[in-house]
């Protein structure tokens, strides 16, 4: 018995039937005595669908309307859900953002969450109902619809679930967290127990599996976490967990963890773009007037490398999130005269390759590793970034699956 946040992804209730899988699931903690609030997802392909529209309407729209409108998918799940309790005679309600209410700043599209008010929440779970929160959606001060970034009803979840002071349970369409993409590496396997620190950097670095900001979240409020399967039987019998084993991925602290890999998983991301600056004069303050201007317009950049100066001229490569590229190319031409390059050269077809452990700390070559396999298979690398426990390189996007999969073998997390 104890209090439980259970949140549901887009393929976990894309249809009727689907959602009546998912109430089962509610039903089964409901009846172990526990007192239950449930997050939903969009039905699947719904968030793309409303996305789509909003940019047909108009390309570049008022960020406050494309709120209002892609917040809705959640809506149609919470209160589906709540008709299918209801039907199997277990009291629920749905719950949008605004009315719980779960309070964000005003970035609209990726706004973050600043507190939630669970009292009401609270309140019915003495009367026995389950909360059926619509996630993803929240409410700014001044009283209008945010959404939290794509994946964001994770993050909708684990917030609720600190609020509450419950633990939360993660359902998706995979039954845990691997050390890869399963669905690129078909070896991939499953992860019993994952730090909040190594699930951070994995998500950050590409693994949609958890929106990053939920993990962040989870680390900070120390919520237990767990990602499990939504198709396995509601019924089965290993419903095990946080304090055992557990049917799916415990993310838990550093400590609780006996086995530790040097390698625990391996992220990819194809949303890079990469811009070279060419023949750059190699002079003090050249880097300021490059990154000073790309930071006052709020792009974030990732890796950089500068090559060997030759007569004073240099090149610098950096990688900045895809959809930033053509704005990022905007500023850096703007400063041509201060920089005083000769070209501009660009590429969206690039994809970083991460390897995340926090064995690394402890372990040489892990690097030396990387770089070696990668070039047995004749994948050339353009940039490198190093954090203690993770590498990541740059690579040309067609051989993104190729390189995944030889970084698994290469670090021995083929499974059967
Ligand atoms: P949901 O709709 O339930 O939020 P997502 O599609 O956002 O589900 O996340 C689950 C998907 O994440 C899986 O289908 C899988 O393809 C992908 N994924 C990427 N990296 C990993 C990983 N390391 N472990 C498990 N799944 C991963
Ligand atoms: N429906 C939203 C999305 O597709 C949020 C989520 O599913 O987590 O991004
Ligand atoms: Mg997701």
């Amino acid at each position: 018995m104890g209090r439980l946040v259970m949140k549901f992804g887009g393929t976990s209730v894309a249809d009727i039937d689907r959602i009546r899988n998912v109430a089962r699931h509610v039903e089964r903690e409901v009846k172990a005595g526990n007192e239950v609030a449930v997050v939903v997802s969009a039905m699947a392909g719904t968030t793309d669908r409303l996305v789509g529209w909003a940019r047909e309407a108009a390309p570049l729209h008022d960020a406050r309307e494309y709120d209002t409108i892609v917040a809705s998918g959640e809506q149609i799940t919470a209160g589906l859900l709540a008709i299918v309790l209801q039907e199997m005679g277990i009291p629920a309600r749905s719950w949008l953002g605004w009315q719980v209410p779960v309070k964000t700043d005003s970035m609209h599209g990726a706004a973050r969450i600043l507190d939630i008010d669970a009292s009401g929440i609270i309140e019915r779970f003495a009367q026995g109902q389950v909360a059926v929160m619509a996630g993803f959606q929240g409410i700014s001060d001044d009283g209008r619809v945010t959404t939290l970034g794509r994946g964001g009803s994770d993050t909708s979840a684990v917030a609720l679930a600190a609020a509450l002071g419950a633990r939360c349970d993660i359902y998706t369409d995979v039954d845990g967290v691997y050390t890869t993409d399963p669905r690129i590496v078909p070896t991939a396997r499953k992860i019993d127990r994952i730090s909040y620190e190594e699930m951070l950097e994995l998500a950050s670095l590409g693994a949609k599996v958890l929106q990053t900001r939920s993990v962040e979240l989870a680390m900070v409020h120390r919520v237990p976490l767990q990602v499990r399967s939504s198709f396995e039987a509601p019924d089965s019998p290993n419903q095990n967990t946080i304090d055992g084993t557990g049917p799916g991925t415990i993310v838990c602290d550093e400590e609780h963890i006996v086995e530790q890999q040097v390698v625990t998983g391996i992220a990819y991301s194809k949303d890079e773009g990469k811009v070279t600056v060419v023949r750059v004069p190699d002079r003090p303050g050249v880097s300021a007037a490059i990154f000073g201007p790309l930071a006052e317009n709020g792009i974030s950049v990732d890796m950089i490398v500068q090559n060997v100066s030759e007569d004073g001229l240099t090149d610098i490569t950096f990688t900045v999130p895809q959809k930033d590229l053509p704005r990022a190319l905007k500023v850096i031409e703007g400063c041509k005269g201060e920089i005083g390059y000769e070209a501009v050269r660009s590429s969206g077809s690039v994809a970083k390759v991460s390897v995340v452990g926090v064995g690394m700390r402890s372990h040489a070559g892990v690097a030396a590793d990387m770089f070696k396999a990668l070039a047995a298979r004749g994948i050339n690398i353009e940039a490198i970034t190093t954090s203690e426990i993770k590498i990541s390189v740059l690579i040309d996007a067609a051989y993104t699956e190729l390189a995944v999969r030889t970084l698994h073998s290469t670090y021995g997390l083929d499974g059967e």
